[in-house]
């Protein structure tokens, strides 16, 4: 069962999501505000696989609703609606936890892709009996099996998005990965948007990751082609 969360104050919106988000496939469930959302999700914090918030919402907003509910959740799919002027609002939601976003106005197809690809990374299989359960960098541990990176045997709060591309870095120690490249292999190639969504979830890992981010030295800046990892 394919469960989703959609939080928009505009009735329209919240009809247009509902009708054509059922219809491929989900289980919707559309409220109209956060304060709704939170007291669902706080009896219920695994209820959903995926949710859409709006980002302007009466009281509560989008982005302290996406930081309550990744409090809860880090597994759980987040999508942001956001206005096409607002072009900083993007930037903060990833910065804060969400998983992508959709200006509006979108196109319910680019929409219900990126709902899709957001929701394949949120089933996460058992590793194969022939992969390694763990990758060491280091002081650096991966644990495939419990999805957990820990930094001298400390685990940092990862989102799933962040994790892919730890794994992605724990696997090609040393070697540089240009932007395509890496938005290729943890969006999916059939991914829309820009590359400076690497850059962004980037910097975030830094916060975790790094002794000093300003100052990186494990996630290196490979200038004018992408990013390395090394310990
Ligand atoms: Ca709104």
């Amino acid at each position: 069962m394919k469960r989703l969360l959609v939080v928009e104050d505009e009735y329209a919106i919240r009809d247009l999501l509902t009708l054509n988000l059922t219809k491929v496939g989900y289980m919707v469930e559309a409220v109209e505000s956060a304060e709704r959302a939170l007291e669902i999700i706080i009896n219920d914090p695994d209820r959903f696989d995926v949710a859409i918030l709006d980002i302007m919402l009466p009281g509560i907003s989008g982005f302290e609703l996406c930081e309550r509910i990744r409090r809860k959740n880090q597994v759980i799919g987040i999508i942001m609606l956001t206005a096409r002027t607002m072009e900083p609002d993007k930037v903060r939601a990833l910065a804060i936890g969400a998983d992508d976003y959709v200006t509006k106005p979108f196109s319910l197809n680019e929409l219900i892709a990126r709902v899709d690809a957001v929701y394949r990374r949120t089933l996460v299989g058992p590793p194969r009996q022939s992969e390694a359960k763990e990758l060491i960098c280091g002081n650096f541990v991966l644990d495939l099996s419990s999805r957990l990176l820990k930094k001298n045997d400390q685990p940092l709060d990862l989102t799933q998005v962040e994790f892919q591309i730890m794994e992605l870095f724990f696997k090609n120690q040393g070697v540089a990965l240009d932007r395509e490249t890496i938005m290729g292999k943890v969006w999916g190639t059939s991914y829309y948007g820009d590359v400076k969504i690497v850059d962004v979830n980037i910097r975030r890992l830094r916060m975790k990751v790094e002794d000093d981010p300003s100052n990186p030295v494990n996630i290196v800046t490979v200038w004018g082609y992408g990013y390395r990892w090394t310990t």
